[in-house]
């Protein structure tokens, strides 16, 4: 029996598939893309010019099953390991489980809604489908695999007609929100891109960066590498200001590292008041550039 796995180069949550692929009864082929470490029994390597393709990822991964008739193929729970097996059970019209923790003959445990939710679900297919939740195996070694091969995927035009074209950096202004000491936070309060003017002035001021609530990123009022969140960035700060923010749980997953948290707030019902050390409740517009003005003048400037 052979379970395959796709892997990709360095790539922390390729490891972990691997772990969830050594889980399972069989021989454990991988499929990577170009060479990768990975502590599998056979590694085939496949070369695919140009930048990454979801498509030909996918035809080569497809084409890989034909030839080797796994009883699993698993991918890491990342967004590209997703799409490509996606794409896989797509041209397989076959089901497909995503974010599994767990793995019972036909019976799976996966995760919903950000990993909210764990649900039992059963796999109706000979050839499981499956990508590896994010965290929920542990790193094997990034070994050399026992055997390398090459593997010469057969693709069409079609299948590299969708690729990656450029790769843009993402924008702090300076301070990574990550590693940021002070965060100034704006949800759905804030009410659009242009208000985040006077959030920015202050996290300038703070030398500290901007972050948002989901309802931000979804708006399009701010990139989602600003979102703070279970779906976000974790932020540890000294200090986080949330500003127009209701205090969600999935917010607050991102959030409750923070050394000390100030809301602001014009709803006094708020949850965010129940996870602040200090509380002003009010008007945003108005208690931001207050804020930043009393700092100006306590600077001297
Ligand atoms: C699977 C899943 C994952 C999610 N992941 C994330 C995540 O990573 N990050 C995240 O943030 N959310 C996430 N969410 C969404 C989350 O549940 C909330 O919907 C979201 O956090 C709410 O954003 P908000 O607080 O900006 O908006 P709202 O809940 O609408 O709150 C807006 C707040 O602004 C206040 N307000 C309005 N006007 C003013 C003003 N002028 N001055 C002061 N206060 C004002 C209101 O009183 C209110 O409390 C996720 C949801 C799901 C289901």
């Amino acid at each position: 029996m052979t379970v395959l796995v796709f892997v990709e180069p360095d790539d922390e949550l390729s490891l972990q598939a691997v772990t969830l692929a050594r889980s399972l009864d069989g021989e454990v082929h991988g499929l990577s893309i170009g060479p990768a470490q990975a502590p599998v029994d056979v590694l085939h390597v496949a070369e695919i010019e140009g930048t990454y393709a979801p498509a030909a990822s996918a035809a080569a991964l497809v084409q890989l099953i034909e030839q080797l008739a796994p009883t699993a193929v698993v991918a890491p729970g990342s967004d590209r390991g997703n799409e490509v097996l996606a794409h896989a059970a797509a041209r397989l019209d076959l089901p497909m489980a995503a974010n599994v923790t767990d793995v019972r003959g036909d019976d799976v445990t996966r995760q919903r809604w950000g990993g909210t939710l764990l649900e039992e679900a059963r796999v109706h297919a000979e050839l499981k489908l499956l990508s590896a939740a994010p965290f929920a195996f542990p790193v094997g070694s990034a070994s050399a695999p026992g055997r390398v091969e090459t593997f010469v995927p057969d693709l069409t035009g079609a299948d590299t007609a969708v690729r990656v074209v450029e790769t843009v950096g993402a924008s702090t202004g300076g301070v990574a929100l990550a590693d940021a000491k002070v965060v100034v936070s704006g949800g759905r309060g804030v009410g659009s891109s242009e208000g985040f003017a006077i959030l920015e002035e202050l996290a300038a001021l703070l030398e500290g960066a901007v972050g948002c609530s989901r309802v931000v990123t979804s708006a399009g009022w701010r990139p989602h590498t600003d979102q703070v969140g279970q779906t976000g960035t974790k932020v540890s700060p000294d200090l986080y200001i949330a500003c127009g923010i209701s205090g969600a749980t999935q917010h607050i997953a991102g959030c409750k590292g923070a050394k000390k948290l100030l809301a602001i707030n014009d709803d006094p019902e708020a949850t965010i008041f129940s996870h602040a050390d200090y509380a002003v409740i009010g008007n945003l517009h108005e208690i931001v550039p207050a804020i930043t003005a009393e700092l100006r003048k306590a600077r001297g400037g």
